[in-house]
């Protein structure tokens, strides 16, 4: 019997710590208690934000938290710009269209970042927001927050940005930057099961936040911002997705979030220098732009065998999504992954890579 070693893209390995936490008796969403996990929540992650702001807590998944900003800070026929270079840029274009925005798609070949003055040259007076990718997922890039931040900073335009699976691993610094909304979720770096957004505003953001025109009850920031004050959620949160994100914040605390980043961008280089060596082709030729939680190898027509003879020997990784769910597979560094799990992850590639080769050589000849 072998150990699993989950390199999953999210829902991500959740360490036993993290698991011991959610096993406690129930508590009220309206006691001292329950308020004393929020607040230690919501400190630690404006660590992680690089924020002085409040950190809303949603009871929603990441796509919850993606519609909730647009309904909260645009209203109908708002011109946006989205930058598309992958899955979850062109959900948000989507999104964006069905609430009736006028989206403008900057397409992006996947795999590649995104050029920031590319996107600028179609950003005027009337944009209303550009939606960007911290790190694309579907792909295994990052995008660079920090220059749309400074291309946008004394605009009226809004910076979204969708954080999903950088927010614990990749560097952000949501106020020195000047990013105006940005939102991760509970299941990515995180290291906890899904259920729960987190939610960030700049002062710019929150006036939008009076002007906009969409009708949300569940969602409606406002009420969010006024229980954050006691330390609540108008409704029910999911109390413990809350437990286990408590802990896991305070392992990230403990290791200390440079250490966490250099871990991850450690196990990406490692990963990325084993992978060439033992032959693959690297998805994201960029070097600079390789996000340092994902890493995409281009399998083509085979990377659902590849997972599959993976998961045979308990190494549980992603294929792609959408264009490329046969093309690519996606290995995660997010979270709770060592250097012994990518170094048993690329012994065990090395192994399926030896056993295919007669394979190859029959689909060649
Ligand atoms: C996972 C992810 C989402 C979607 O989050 P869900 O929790 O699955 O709804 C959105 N954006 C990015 C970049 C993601 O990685």
């Amino acid at each position: 019997m072998q150990k699993q070693i989950s390199m999953m893209v999210g829902p991500t390995a959740i360490p036993e710590r993290v698991l011991s936490a959610m096993n406690r008796p129930a508590i009220s969403h309206r006691s001292k208690e329950y308020d004393q996990v929020q607040k230690n929540v919501t400190d630690n992650l404006k660590k992680l934000f690089g924020t002085q702001n409040d950190v809303l807590v949603v009871t929603t998944s990441g796509t919850g938290a993606m519609e909730a900003c647009l309904t909260n800070c645009f209203s109908p026929g708002d011109k946006v710009v989205v930058p598309v270079s992958g899955k979850f840029s062109a959900q948000y274009a989507e999104i964006c269209k069905l609430f009736g925005l006028e989206v403008i798609e900057v397409p992006f070949e996947w795999g590649t970042t995104v050029d920031v003055e590319q996107v600028m040259a179609v950003v005027d007076a009337d944009t209303k927001g550009v939606f960007l990718t911290h790190n694309e997922s579907s792909t295994g890039v990052f995008n660079d927050a920090e220059a749309f931040g400074a291309a946008l900073r004394d605009t009226e335009t809004l910076l979204v940005l969708d954080s999903v699976s950088g927010v614990g691993g990749l560097e952000l610094k949501f106020d020195e930057w000047g990013i105006d909304v940005a939102f991760t979720a509970s299941q990515k770096c995180l290291m906890a099961p899904p259920g729960l957004s987190f939610i960030t505003l700049s002062d710019k953001a929150w006036k939008k936040v009076d002007e906009a025109q969409f009708t949300t009850y569940y969602f409606d920031f406002k009420e969010y911002r006024d229980y954050n004050k006691q330390d609540e959620t108008p409704a029910t949160p999911a109390v413990y997705t809350l437990f286990a994100v408590e802990e896991a914040l305070e392992m990230i605390m403990e290791e200390g979030v440079e250490n966490v980043y250099k871990r991850h961008q450690e196990n990406t280089q490692i990963l990325r220098q084993g992978l060439k060596e033992l032959g693959f082709d690297l998805f994201v030729k960029d070097e600079k732009f390789a996000s340092p939680t994902l890493t995409s190898v281009y399998l083509p027509n085979q990377a659902k065998r590849y997972a599959a003879e993976l998961a045979k020997r308990n190494v549980i990784i992603n294929t792609g999504i959408n264009k490329l769910a046969n093309d690519i597979i996606r290995i995660g560094v997010m979270g709770y992954v060592s250097k012994n799990d990518v170094y048993a992850l690329l012994k065990t590639l090395e192994e399926i890579r030896f056993d295919e080769l007669p394979y190859q050589q029959a689909q060649v000849g």
